[in-house]
C-alpha cells in the first residue's frame, strides 16, 4: 500500500543557496549525494534545522516509537 501524502523534507544548501524538497525516505541519500557530487564530500547541505524537530516526531511516530497503541 502506498500513500500519496508522504512527508517531504527541505534540504538546504547554504553554498548553493538552494532548497530542495525530497520525500522523507530519501533525505539522507539526497543530502549525501549532493555533498558528494557538488561539494567533494563536504557536509554543507543539510536538512532544514527548522523541521528537524518535526522530522524527529514524524519519524518516531512513523516507527511507532512515541507510543504503542494496542
Ligand atoms: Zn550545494
Amino acid at each position: 500500500m502506498t500513500s500519496d501524502d508522504d512527508p517531504t523534507v527541505p534540504i538546504i544548501c547554504s553554498a548553493c543557496e538552494t532548497t530542495t524538497r525530497v520525500p522523507l525516505p530519501e533525505v539522507a541519500e539526497a543530502v549525501e549525494r549532493h555533498n558528494e557530487s557538488v561539494h567533494d564530500g563536504e557536509s554543507i547541505a543539510e536538512v532544514d534545522p527548522a523541521v528537524v524537530d518535526r522530522l524527529a516526531d514524524l519519524v518516531a511516530d512513523d516507527m511507532g516509537l512515541l507510543d504503542d497503541p494496542e
